[in-house]
């Protein structure tokens, strides 16, 4: 009897060894072969309102070891031939110091640079993302991914949505209202996207830019699934003033409605630059970017990751892994010598008298972890580090990263 009931426990041994085994081992291979991939998905240039050529941009970011770029300039794309005014490109320096093109010219060499007409009166043609692409993609090291900053209004709010990953132009569509604006873009990215059978990412720029967006209105459009919770712009407001909310405060007031009111998934916080000035000056690059998670440096997959919220923002702090399993968030944090991080797990609980964007738990450990409670409407982690931004955009700005609001699913319509 004995031999046959280790037999037996030997067989059940095996049959469940040969059930889980293979599927352990598959996760953890899915795991292993996903990477982080840092990026900006704001930049400007000449092909808009930015005061340098595209390709110093580009080279500046591939230099500084960033994965990939998003070159998002107003109402274009970085296509077709265009060609501008020497003194124009000049015009847009603060300062004195060599000029855009002299530079242009020492980096690249005279026969990149392609001027046409007189000495004085000269123009520079801008080059094309096609060409750009050539010069600078690498597979696996550095891609470029079309982008266009829809630039619209209504009456004095400004609705700024980036589309990453287009293909066709798409002029701002103008609407009766903020939410209608909104709406009107966003239907035009989407309808894009599905004619065209690829991932297309809009975010929301800079809601308190001249103070246009209230929570209320960025809750409401549920098709807008992002938004920047950080923008290098040192004129967007970022902390609000005594009568607006800041963007993080707007982020979780937005959130609370979704979830609470609407049953909608909440906004994903995307950090950017939108970078302008590359010659000295204040809107200058390197502020604040995304890492995200995926397979392989392509553009689909990169989207499709942002989609499913595989991703973070940062403003200095790298996160060597964040994960979200069984209720429980883990942060694993890059620790530099002689800086301290402090990671607050940020939520809103449910019933209508619980605070919103409360402070639920606070660690200084270099591996977080919060387990949820169970009556969060979710949770989000922000790290603050006690090192000065080297490039604030405001003052007393430290490094930051920002996760993204998990513990969710449950609570909208058909949602796991
Ligand atoms: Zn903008
Ligand atoms: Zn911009």
């Amino acid at each position: 009897m004995k031999k046959y009931h280790l037999l037996l426990g030997a067989v059940v041994l095996g049959l469940v060894a040969a059930l889980f085994w293979p599927r352990a081992l598959k996760e953890k291979e899915t795991e292993v072969s996903l990477l982080w991939f840092k990026g900006n998905t704001h930049t400007h240039t000449l092909w808009s309102d930015g005061n340098d050529f595209p390709d110093m941009v580009v080279d500046w970011y591939k230099e500084q070891g960033y994965d990939f770029l998003a070159l998002s300039d107003h109402n274009i794309l970085s296509r077709g031939e265009k060609w501008m005014k020497s003194t124009a490109i000049k015009s847009r320096q603060k300062g004195d110091g060599p000029s855009a093109l002299e530079k242009y010219r020492k980096r690249f060499g005279e026969d990149w640079v392609e001027v046409r007409g007189e000495e004085g009166a000269e123009e520079v043609r801008l080059r094309t993302l096609d060409e750009l692409r050539s010069e600078f993609e690498e597979e696996g090291r550095f891609l470029l991914v079309e982008a266009e900053e829809i630039t619209d209004r209504f009456e004095r709010h400004q609705v700024h949505i980036n589309a990453l990953n287009l293909e066709e132009l798409i002029p701002p569509q103008k609407g009766t209202s903020v939410v209608d604006t909104m709406r009107n873009n966003l239907r035009m990215v989407r309808e894009q996207a599905e004619r065209l059978g690829k991932p297309i990412v809009a975010h929301l720029n800079h809601p308190n830019f001249h103070f246009s967006f209230t929570a209320e209105q960025l809750a409401e459009v549920v098709e807008e699934q992002f938004f920047e919770v950080y923008n290098g712009h040192p004129g967007i407001n970022h902390l609000g003033d005594e009568t607006h909310p800041g963007d993080e405060q707007l982020w979780d007031m937005a959130n609370a409605i979704r979830l609470r009111k609407l049953k909608a998934a909440p906004l994903y916080g995307i950090a950017t630059d939108d970078s302008h000035e590359y010659h000295g000056g204040n809107v200058s690059p390197g502020r604040g970017w995304i890492m995200v998670k995926a397979e392989r440096l392509e553009a689909d997959l990169l989207m499709k990751a942002l989609e499913s919220g595989e991703f973070y923002g940062s403003s200095g702090v790298t996160l060597q892994d964040v994960s979200f399993r069984a209720g429980i968030i883990e942060l694993e944090i890059e620790g530099q010598p002689g800086v301290v991080y402090k990671t607050q797990f940020i939520g809103t609980r449910s019933g209508q008298e619980a605070a919103v964007g409360e402070e639920l738990a606070v660690s200084e450990s270099l591996q977080p972890v919060y387990r949820l409670r169970g009556d969060e409407l979710y949770v989000r982690a922000r790290v603050t580090s006690s090192r000065d931004h080297p490039n604030p955009s405001y003052d007393g700005q430290k490094e930051q990263a920002w996760t993204q609001p998990v513990g969710w699913k449950k609570l909208i319509n058909g949602g796991q």
